[in-house]
């Protein structure tokens, strides 16, 4: 029995390759280093004495997935590898769609056929949309996406679920994150951003590790606690460990499932800020700006189908991941 994790090197995928190779999974990385470094899983094998097998080479290219599926005894996918930009999404629709919806469906095919059945896709809390109302769980609107990244998460999610239908051999489990952040406990592995980042605490942490003037805080006009933003933070780790639970689900006799990996408690912005002064003691400069075109005010997750049923449930708290992000930035003020 082996793992195909697409997108292995990546943030969220380095954290649950740990996590597999510490439960003696044996596991097969595929990474494009589109947007990640072979120091991660360098790094992944420092920390537990164990290495995955590691291939270069895109989900897009049929041939490299033959390969890989010839050469090992694949029964399991998880599939992280895609584009996560909101913003260069918008710029760059035609790509997002070929890796997110293109190379999603090659790697459908090709498990297709070599019958693996098995598939855990990485979606996101951003195929709600707009809510309705929150907490939201997985039976909420789904859709009304308002950029091509969600869109992909959305239409890919409706492929999967065709899938499982005509395919009564496939079973399909569907994690929709909602915000995750923080790092492993060691500092040795973390989420690094090319360039500026996009998201609010790689951007607080390269604020206080100097490398960026001050945080713009978008928009304090939301109907919200402070109105400030407010999102589901979870562990990244956390995250890791709902791979793992999803890989051994038992009690769903579903082969089509989805489930919301968040903590159910949502942070405003300033309440993120707050929190990580008080955890770093570093001041954070910070300006309040215009609301950033597309951001919603709130959002959280109703995680209790995932502990229902998975036995999974984030045990992590806002003080671990400002503890954890901060961690990891210090250590490697640059990066990987
Ligand atoms: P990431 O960019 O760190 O990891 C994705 C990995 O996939 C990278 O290592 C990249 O090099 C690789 N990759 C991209 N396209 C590829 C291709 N065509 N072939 C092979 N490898 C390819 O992103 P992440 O934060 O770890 O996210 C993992 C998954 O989770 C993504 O699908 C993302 O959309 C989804 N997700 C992320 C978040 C988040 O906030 N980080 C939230 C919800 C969902
Ligand atoms: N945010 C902010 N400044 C930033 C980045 C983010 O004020 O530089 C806010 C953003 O408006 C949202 C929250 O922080 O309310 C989380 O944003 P992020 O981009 O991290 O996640 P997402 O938008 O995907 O929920």
């Amino acid at each position: 029995m082996a793992i195909l994790v697409t997108g292995g090197a990546g943030y969220i995928g380095s954290h649950t390759v740990l996590r597999l190779l510490e439960q003696n999974y044996k596991v097969i990385v595929i990474d494009n280093y589109s947007n990640s470094s072979p120091e991660s899983l360098k790094r992944v094998s420092e920390i537990c004495n164990r290495s995955p097998i590691v291939q270069q080479g895109d989900i897009c290219d049929r041939y490299f997935l033959r390969k890989i599926f010839e050469s090992y005894p694949i029964t399991d996918v998880i599939h992280f590898a895609g584009l996560k930009s909101v913003s260069e999404s918008c710029v760059k629709p035609i790509e997002y769609y070929h890796n997110n919806v293109c190379g999603g469906m090659i790697l459908l095919e090709e498990m297709q056929r070599y019958c693996v059945n098995r598939l855990i896709f990485s979606s996101s809390a951003t195929v709600y949309g707009e809510p309705e109302r929150v907490p939201l769980d997985e039976l909420s609107k789904v859709g009304g996406t308002t950029n091509p990244y969600g869109t992909s998460k959305y239409i890919f999610e409706r492929i999967l679920e065709d899938v499982s239908i005509a395919n009564p051999k496939m079973n399909i489990t569907v994690l929709r994150y909602f915000n995750p952040v923080g790092a492993h406990q060691s500092g040795k592995i973390g989420e690094d951003p090319n360039g500026i980042p996009n998201n609010l605490i790689p951007f607080i942490s390269q604020v206080a590790v100097g490398r960026l003037e001050y945080l713009s805080v978008f928009g304090n006009d939301y109907l919200t606690i402070d109105g400030t933003g407010v999102r589901d933070y979870i562990h990244v780790m956390d995250l890791a460990d709902g791979h793992i639970a999803a890989l051994e689900n038992k009690k769903s006799n579903r082969r089509f499932n989805i489930y919301n990996l968040g903590t159910g408690v949502g942070h405003s912005v300033l309440e993120i800020i707050a929190a990580f002064e008080r955890i770093t003691k570093i001041n954070i400069n910070y300006k309040i700006k215009e609301r950033r075109a597309g951001d919603i005010a709130e959002c959280w997750a109703d995680p209790s189908l995932a502990e229902k049923e998975l036995g999974w449930k984030a045990l992590r708290s806002i003080d671990d991941m400002m503890r954890d992000s901060w961690s990891w930035q210090k250590k490697n003020p640059n990066g990987y």
